[in-house]
Formats: structure tokens, sequence, C-alpha cells
């Protein structure tokens, strides 16, 4: 919990570099959990439920939202801190936190809000989650958003430009002076990278948009369905899926930690100091990061842009782009705290309105304004 079994490159909650504004050390759990804690009871965490990446929510129960994804990302993020002794609830929160701020309909709702709001500084969702924690949550009466963590706030801003860094003050200042996060940050990053990868190989062939002959081109894939298959004989196809996802987690898992260890011991890292100097420790060794290339690869081209993700993504695509030109053009359309922000800064408000959107509410909203035929 508070960790005196932590490594002494680890976060130590006593030396956590705190919160924005100050409060009372909580009493039966550490800082950390209190930042987990925050984060589940948080509105954005809640619309993870109805947020997607790949598929759209109404396609089927069965795939991964970014709720379910998150938690998936929590798991893995924990298991390898536990291992490697580090600040397992702050990989948690991290981990719970990641994708608070993402658009809905996934990637291409992201790039159409940041092509969207090119003129005014664009849109990035990393940027947009920690927003969302520090100051779009209206939760408590003393401050703006949920008063995490410095360190919780360090992990969820995974990348920065150099010209957004400079207005963020100190979470932004590793980007400016190329200093490194938490080995926390490091792992939980990695943890997202192995969550979705998988997720989507099963995902992918639960939609049938991919098949096993197709992913067996890839040889992470094609490896670990030979051990399954070598390992027990006439398993129904959709038992062998689950069986080489599962165990291609656990080799991704096993290697990171092992080639995270070999680069700790090699750079000698005693200090969270040196974690934040060091060239980036967390990370696969080279066979790994190759084979795990070859499969994003293969799902960019058969998944990502296979036509009928792409025919969502061009509807999503719309449907962003409609709903933001609606209100940048008449603000009256938009609910009244938005208008009330829109007086100050109208493509902020705006924008914050759409990136909070569910899949669904912004579906529904799209026909709200555009739709003729019917009162919504
Ligand atoms: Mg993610």
């Amino acid at each position: 919990m508070t960790g005196i079994d932590l490594a002494t490159y680890a976060v130590q909650e006593r030396s956590s570099a705190g919160r924005r504004i100050r409060e009372a050390a909580p009493s039966a759990r550490s800082e950390f959990q209190r930042d987990r804690d925050r984060i589940i009871h948080s509105t954005a965490f809640r619309r993870l439920e109805y947020k997607t990446q790949v598929f759209v929510n109404h396609e089927g129960d069965l795939f991964r939202t970014r709720l379910t994804h998150s938690i998936e990302v929590a798991q893995i993020a924990r298991s390898i801190a536990r291992r490697l002794k580090l600040n397992e609830d702050l990989a948690e929160a991290v981990a719970l936190a990641h994708d608070l701020g993402h658009t809905p309909f996934g990637h291409a709702g992201q790039d159409e809000l940041n092509h969207c709001m090119r003129e005014y500084g664009g849109f990035e969702h990393n940027l947009q989650s920690l927003r969302v924690v520090d100051a779009l949550e209206e939760r408590y009466a003393a401050f703006k958003g949920l008063n995490l963590c410095f360190e919780t706030r360090e992990g969820i801003l995974k990348h920065c430009a150099q010209e957004k860094a400079r207005e963020l003050g100190e979470v932004g200042l590793r980007f400016l002076n190329n200093k490194r996060p938490s080995l926390e940050a490091q792992i939980t990053n990695l943890a997202d990278e192995i969550a979705y990868n998988n997720h989507d190989v099963d995902d992918g062939l639960r939609s049938g948009l991919i098949t096993i002959e197709q992913l067996s081109e890839v040889s992470i894939f094609a490896s670990h369905l030979a051990e399954v298959r070598k390992q027990h004989a006439g398993l129904s196809e959709r038992i062998q899926v689950h069986e080489t996802v599962r165990s291609m987690i656990g080799t991704l898992v096993t290697d990171l930690i092992e080639q995270t260890e070999m680069n700790i011991a090699e750079q000698q890292i005693e200090t969270l100091e040196a974690v934040r100097i060091a060239p980036r420790l967390a990370g696969f060794s080279n066979e790994m990061e190759a084979q795990q290339r070859e499969l994003k690869k293969f799902l960019h081209k058969n998944l990502y842009r296979h036509y009928k993700v792409m025919r969502m993504s061009n509807k999503a695509r719309r449907i962003i782009s409609e709903l933001f030109h609606a209100f940048i053009e008449d603000p009256r359309l938009l609910p009244p705290q938005f208008q009330l922000q829109a007086e100050e800064n109208k493509p902020l408000a705006v924008s914050d309105y759409v990136a909070g959107m569910t899949d669904r509410y912004a579906i529904k909203e799209h026909r709200r304004l555009f739709a003729v035929e019917r009162e919504y």
C-alpha cells in the first residue's frame, strides 16, 4: 500500500510532489488510491462506457469500450508494477484516467476534432484527459477538477507539443527539459499498447472483419496459435483465439518486465530522479518490439482500414465536424453552461462539449440539430 516494499526508484507517496491545492492526508487509503477513487467516481469515467475506439457502441455488446479497455490496461499495468516493485496504486490511477479525454468515435473523432480546432490550437486527447481531471470535472467545493497528485497527472500526459507544454507549468516541464516520467507512467503507457493490440485482435476476429487465416501471416499470432494447437487438440476456434490472445498478453508482459529490469540494472538506476533523467527505461526486447510492430501494421491495414470500419469512421467525422461548426456558427445552440463558457472562449467551449460526448449522445445531438423530419 504505502510501499515499504517498493523499489528505491518507485514513486513513494511520502516524496510525492503533491496536489495543486493542498489537502489533508487521507486516513484509510494511500494518496494514489484516493486519486484512483476520484477518477472512478468522475462523470468522464462513466462516459467511457459509451465511447469506443474501433467499433461504435451500437455495433455489438461484446466489443471493448473505452471503459473495459481502461480496466484491462489497469489490470496489466498493476501486474507489471507489482512485479517490478513499483507503485501499483499510481499505475492503476494513471491507467484508469488515461483515456478520459477521448472524443466520441475513437481516432476518427479525435482526428476530426483536431482538424476543426486547427485555427484555435488543435485538439489532443492526452491534453484533454489532463484538462478533464484538472478543470472540467465539477464535483468538489474546494477546487475545480479532481485535484490529483502530480505523479498521476504527469502519467496522464503521455505526450505534448513543446508550445503546449509551456502553458502547462510544472506538469509540462519534462517535455521542455527532455526528461522522462516515472516508471509507473512508462509501464502504464506500454500496458495500454499491450491491451489494445490484443483486444483488437479479439474484437476483430469476433466481428468477422479479420480472420484467423489472415492473422496467421503475423508471426506473434502464428507462433502462439501453433503452440495452443499443439498443447490442446480439438479446441473450438473461439477457445483457440482466447488461449492465443491470453498467451500473447502473457508473453508481452513477461518480456516487458524482463527487459525493463535489465535496462534498470544496466543504467544502475537507484532513484526516481535517475529514472527521470535516464533514457526511457520501460520497454520490450528488440525482438518483441519488432513482433508488436508487425501486429500493429497488420491491424492498421486489415482492421482499422477495413472498408466497413472506414464507413463508420467517415460518418463519425461528419457528425463531429457538423456538430462543431453548427455550435461555432451559433453558440446559442449550446446547452446553457457551455454558452456561458463560450462567452469567454467559444472554440474551447465547443471543443469541450463535443469531446465530452459519448458516441450515442453525439449521434442523438446530431439528429436533434439536423433532422427535420422529426422532433427530438
Ligand atoms: Mg488507451
